[in-house]
């Protein structure tokens, strides 16, 4: 079957979904629901998934990227969390999405406010994360390990780093994703590729465990889809469709600044938080060369929101600990863009940055599944984990999930940490500025199709010579025929889904608007 999703399929599929009866209905398609959909495919079961609003809508895009090593589930005693991050850190970096997913190396400058003592603790448990990598058995040649470094080698990878009192840098590795809506869209679409029916602008309005009362959000009819069994994968408002879950979600949010703002930043920061031993700010070079600023933790309370909002209040905290290892202070009017995301958490007596990070899953007297919480990280788990459960309650004839080991669409062999510099990073020799060297823009241009689309990268590039403004790069690189593609093979409907989902261009209002005619020209084309 045809990986490629898009207006006529959907149509199509949604006319056969109403006579059939499914094996799995998922409800939801962000990293869990996506993920539930392609387990549930892979063990040959019929599939339909269906979201509100288009793939990775919800909290899935609104991450930090980072596809971490759980170590700071092992600080909270929480092992097994800890664990299963890192297992499925390596199956993504090593053999299921090394295109989307490469080992990015991240500084903790010690600056005098960070302690020796402070600094001795975190190393140990950066030994500890080292250790999650060899249980996991996640070679190191894609995941370095930990190193102290001194501060001109800490100044050479984060030149806005301030030189004073800087004694040197704790260096580490975890995963980073290319962007985490493109993680959702890709395992969508290897769902598709295995026969899922994915169906985008469909709510479900009421949920049993033998199927939904369903709206067309485009064609505005209603109608049902029976299931023998359902996942309802709706994250943070999982608790309107599951009787009697109580959620309690956490706001967390990132700044967004243009590469111009911190020019020379090669490597991530971790800023320690102050009073805090365990709780870091982050500051995250994206591939698309800007740099997101995050993350905050505040419980939420009242109607959840379908696009959170940013208090200004995030803001002020983000830039003040930003600036507090900066040499020139980064201003408010540096702030191109903001975004804020809900974490579903359960509810539960605490504080939320000390709530479990586990999933759960809930099942209702009728045989309907919930899976909510969880990370992106572990989304393949956790899918597993729904569908055997969706298995059994549905007594389904189904065999073990193959997604372990299942490369997602455009996976290519890995190929070790994004920078060509990596292993002298690693070591703390590097000197250079991020490949932006003699490689030349040709060879970076390269490097950006392959991380977003991997095998499919030349397939990108052929659409670009069909005509001359299909190569022109628009706003943060991004050409007219990855759009193009977006609205052929990845099921893009909309200027919407084209630059808030499909390409993160939206980030940054200002982007956005400038890009809008490059969309819509991608629609009509
Ligand atoms: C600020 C922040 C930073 C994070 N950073 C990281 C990180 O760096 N690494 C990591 O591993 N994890 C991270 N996480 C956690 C991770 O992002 C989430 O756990 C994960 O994305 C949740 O995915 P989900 O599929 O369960 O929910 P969602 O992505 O929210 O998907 C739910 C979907 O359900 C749909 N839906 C809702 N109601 C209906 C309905 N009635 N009918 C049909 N569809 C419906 C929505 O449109 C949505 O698309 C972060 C979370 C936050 C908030």
């Amino acid at each position: 079957m045809n990986s490629s999703l898009n207006a006529a399929r959907r149509e199509r599929e949604l006319a056969e979904v109403r006579g059939l009866v499914v094996d799995v209905l998922v409800v939801g398609l962000g990293a869990t629901g996506a993920g539930a959909a392609l387990d549930a495919a892979s063990r040959g079961l019929s599939v339909a998934a269906i979201d509100a609003y288009d793939m990775a809508f919800g909290t899935s895009r609104w991450s930090s990227k980072m596809i971490h090593g759980g170590l700071r589930y092992l600080a909270r005693g929480q092992v097994g969390v800890a664990y299963e991050s890192a297992v499925e850190r390596g199956r993504l970096l090593g053999r299921t999405a090394p295109h989307l997913v490469r080992a990015h190396p991240y500084l903790l400058p010690l600056v005098p406010e960070v302690s020796r003592r402070h600094a001795a603790l975190v190393m140990t448990g950066y030994r500890v994360g080292e250790g999650l990598r060899i249980a996991a058995r996640t070679p190191r040649h894609l995941l370095p390990g930990p190193s102290r470094i001194t501060a001109a080698q800490a100044l050479a990878l984060a030149s806005p780093l301030t030189s004073r009192g800087l004694r040197g840098a704790l260096l580490s590795w975890d995963g980073r994703l290319a962007d985490d809506a493109r993680l959702v869209v890709t395992v969508a679409r290897t769902a598709a590729a295995l026969g899922a029916r994915i169906l985008t602008r469909c709510r479900a309005l009421e949920l049993s465990g033998d199927g939904a009362l369903v709206r067309d959000e485009l064609g505005g009819d209603t109608f049902t889809i029976r299931a023998r069994t359902v996942v309802n994968a709706t994250g943070v408002w999982a608790a309107g469709l599951h009787p009697g879950i109580r959620l309690r979600p956490s706001r967390g949010t990132h700044l967004v600044l243009r590469p111009e703002t911190l020019p020379g930043l090669d490597a991530g920061l971790h800023i320690p938080i102050p009073g805090e031993s365990n709780r870091f700010a982050l500051v995250l070079p994206q591939p698309d060369g800007r740099v997101h600023v995050g993350l905050t933790d505040e419980p939420v309370d009242g109607p959840v929101p379908d696009v959170p909002p940013v208090p200004e209040e995030d803001v002020t905290f983000l830039l003040a600990i930003l600036n507090s290892v900066l040499e020139e202070p980064v201003r408010r009017e540096d702030v191109a863009g903001t975004y804020a995301g809900l974490r579903p958490l359960l509810a539960a007596e605490g504080h939320t940055a000390d709530l479990s990070r586990r999933h759960a899953l809930l099942t209702t007297p009728d045989g309907m599944v919930t899976i909510v919480g969880g990370k992106l990280t572990t989304y393949r788990r956790m899918a597993e984990d729904a569908v055997d459960r969706a298995v059994s309650l549905g007594r389904l004839d189904a065999g073990r999930s193959r997604t372990a080991e299942l490369p997602l669409i455009g996976a290519v062999p890995a190929s070790g940490p994004e920078d060509p510099d990596g292993a002298r990073i690693a070591n703390g020799t590097n000197g250079t500025n991020g490949g932006k060297g003699a490689d030349g823009e040709g060879d970076r241009e390269a490097g950006r199709l392959l991380e977003r689309y991997g095998s499919e990268a030349g397939a990108v590039r052929a659409l670009m010579a069909e005509d001359p403004w299909l190569a022109e790069p628009g706003p943060t690189g991004v050409t007219g025929a990855e759009l193009v593609w977006a609205v052929r093979h990845e099921g893009a409907l909309d200027v919407d889904d084209l630059l808030d989902r499909r390409t993160r261009i939206g980030l940054v209002p200002q982007d956005r608007d400038a890009a809008l005619p490059l969309a819509r020209a991608a629609l009509a084309y």
